[in-house]
């Protein structure tokens, strides 16, 4: 055994340490103090190393004399083990006895020194390995002691910066994460970034984030830039359960599962042959919850057997509390995303054209529906017009009106339209006020009911018109009589009633057929429409019963119309079929006119009734006046 400072007194030495470092500060005074040590002490390999985290498992080389020295290493089975329970250890001989690790190492003696906090717990320490069996003398502890005492701060110092550099990095990192995530940058984009984040500050792991799919029993790979693709391939889609390697069971679990070392953890024995195949040693998972649901699960793997600590559970807790509120962003923008694509459909293909204007009467939205109905190739030249551009019969100050007033029920009504090329269309339009982003607008749909409103006019033709001869019919004809007697009495004007029979009509059917006599009835009527004027009305009262109203007409002048009538009638005929011959007809007319006695318009058209009688007495074939 000997003593490595034998020819050296400690005021030189003293001299010597405060020459080689008073000038120095952080990891450049460390890096002095180790190679001075080794030098003065001619010891073998001089280090000095910080915990990683707690508990105290792996430790980094903050400066070491020997070359190519790790970056760090495991405590388990080194006599810097010992170190770390807080405790100066010196062994002077014998070390690679006590330490087989060491074993060919050639290292014979072992000094080390915590440095403590003020707790007493060991965050760093000195090392020194002497080939031979080597004690210091006790003199050289109170050099040593100021030594130990600032290598110690300056550890401390070291470590807070590094610290320090990490919060900024991984707020740096998170500002980004969340930025990407408001640009609606792709999900699995946003994840890469953040896990690449993650591994370059964290040399060594590589990370996976997975998600719980719909059915919540399957985990579906979100990103994972790292880990090697066979593997991600053999992992996705997983059923999560109990026991299901770290991932499936800290889904299931909703618990984080820190598995150090896959090769010997319980939940990985199915997937062992996995876990060797691609050197994955440790997986921690972490699940991500966003109360009771779990969203997916965040995992940290190592290609060696790995113990997470405090900062590690620290981090991984940040990491995905922050993809938890990206997944649910995402989630949220995915259903909006579906809502709106949803509308459009609605939009799209309804029947109905849909348009939302602004108080304004500008257009903001017009659905494709639209567009078709008025024929327009696409929507934009149309944005540029107003509402009012389009519609037929209503003025554009009309239409202000209907936007701008502040309606609680829809509005519905009915409008003729104009299409592109100028031509009309009937709309039914249905305009609700709606309130989007605190803007007041108009949302319109608008149904086209050009074929209903045919429709409807037609059924209301067949239902005031007689069906065979295409004049007014019995109920028809009376109301209008009735109207005209109450504006006669009004003005006053006079009015007069002729009533008109065919004579003989019974023989008409009976020698040459029903059809025969129908063509009768439309003749008569048809060929007499030329003869009454814009105000006279036509009415059949049934069968072959026909009554024409005279308005603003004297009885002279109705007896004169009537006799004009009889003879153009006389002159009618029709063609029998199969009959080569034309037949002719005749009718008798009885003339009335509005009188003070009668009490309504079918008082008038009995005393027209009464004079017709007269006629047929008379002999048919003429006009009778009452
Ligand atoms: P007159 O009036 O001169 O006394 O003799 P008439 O033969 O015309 O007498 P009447 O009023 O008794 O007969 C009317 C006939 O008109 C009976 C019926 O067969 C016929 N008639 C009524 N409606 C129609 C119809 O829609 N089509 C045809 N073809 N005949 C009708
Ligand atoms: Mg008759
Ligand atoms: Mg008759």
């Amino acid at each position: 055994m000997h003593s490595a400072i034998d020819n050296l007194g400690p005021e030189h030495l003293q001299t010597d340490l405060w020459q080689s470092t008073y000038s120095l500060a952080g990891e450049a005074y460390v890096h002095a103090i180790v190679e001075w040590l080794a030098r003065h002490l001619r010891a073998q390999r001089v280090m000095v190393a910080r915990a990683i985290d707690l508990p105290v498992t792996r430790v980094r080389v903050v400066a070491s004399t020997q070359r190519h020295a790790p970056d760090s290493f495991a405590l388990a089975g080194t006599p810097c083990e010992l170190v770390y329970r807080g405790q100066r250890l010196v062994q002077t001989s014998g070390l690679g006895q006590t330490f087989p690790q060491l074993c060919d190492t050639g290292s014979d003696s072992f000094h080390g020194y915590p440095f403590l906090d003020d707790q007493g717990q060991c965050y760093g320490h000195l090392a020194m390995f002497f080939a031979d069996s080597t004690t210091l003398p006790d003199w050289f502890d109170t050099l040593l002691e100021p030594i130990t005492a600032r290598l110690g701060a300056e550890l401390l110092h070291m470590e807070q910066q590094t610290r320090l550099e990490a919060a900024e990095r991984q707020l740096a990192l998170h500002n980004r994460v969340l930025r990407l995530t408001t640009q609606h940058t792709p999900l699995k984009q946003v994840l890469d970034t953040l896990l690449n984040g993650i591994e370059i500050d964290h040399p060594g792991t590589l990370c996976s984030i997975m998600a719980l799919d719909r059915t919540g029993r399957f985990l579906r790979l979100l990103s994972a830039p790292s880990l090697p693709a066979a593997y991600l391939a053999a992992i996705d889609g997983v059923e999560i359960g109990p026991e299901i390697g770290s991932c499936g069971a800290a889904a299931y679990r909703r618990q984080r599962v820190i598995v150090n070392d896959t090769l010997q953890h319980p939940y990985w024995a199915a997937s062992r042959e996995l876990a060797l195949r691609f050197e994955l040693h440790s997986c921690w998972s972490q699940p991500i919850l966003s109360g009771d649901r779990v969203l997916g699960v965040f995992a940290i793997y190592h290609h060696l057997p790995s113990v997470a600590g405090a900062n590690d559970f620290a981090m991984i807790e940040h990491v995905s509390d922050l993809v938890c509120q990206v997944l649910l962003h995402h989630e949220t923008m995915e259903a909006l995303r579906l809502k709106s694509e949803h509308y459009q459909m609605l939009l799209r293909h309804g029947a109905d054209g849909t348009v939302v204007l602004d108080r304004e009467g500008r257009f903001l939205e017009i659905s494709e529906g639209f567009l078709k109905q008025i024929c327009a190739e696409g929507p934009e030249a149309i944005m540029a017009t107003r509402i009012w551009d389009w519609s037929a019969n209503l003025e554009p100050s009309d239409i202000l009106k209907i936007l701008q007033s502040h309606h609680d029920q829809p509005l519905i009504f009915q409008t003729a339209m104009r299409h592109v090329d100028g031509s009309l269309w009937d709309a039914e339009i249905t305009a609700t006020a709606v309130e989007i982003d605190g803007q007041s607008l108009i949302w319109a749909s608008a149904r086209d009911i050009t074929e209903r409103k045919k429709l409807e006019a037609a059924l209301l033709r067949e239902a005031r018109l007689d069906s065979l001869t295409g004049v007014a019919n019995r109920g028809n004809f009376l109301q209008a009589l009735q109207k005209e007697v109450t504006r006669a009495r009004r003005y006053p004007q006079p009015l007069s009633v002729l009533m008109l029979d065919l004579d003989h009509f019974k023989n008409v059917n009976d020698q040459y057929g029903h059809s025969t006599g129908d063509d009768v009835l439309r003749t008569l009527c048809r060929e007499s429409a030329p003869l009454l004027r814009k105000e006279d009305l036509m009415g059949r009262l049934g069968g072959e019963e026909f009554a024409i109203m005279l308005p603003h007409t004297g009885v002279e002048e109705a007896a004169e119309a009537a006799r004009r009538l009889l003879a153009r009638i006389l002159d009618m005929s029709v063609q029998v079929p199969e009959v080569h011959d034309r037949i002719h007809f005749s009718c008798s007319i009885g003339v009335a006119s509005l009188a003070p006695e009668d009490a309504d318009g079918e008082r008038l058209l009995a005393r027209a009734d009464k004079a017709l009688y007269q006629a047929k007495a008379a002999g048919r074939g003429c006009v009778k006046v009452l």
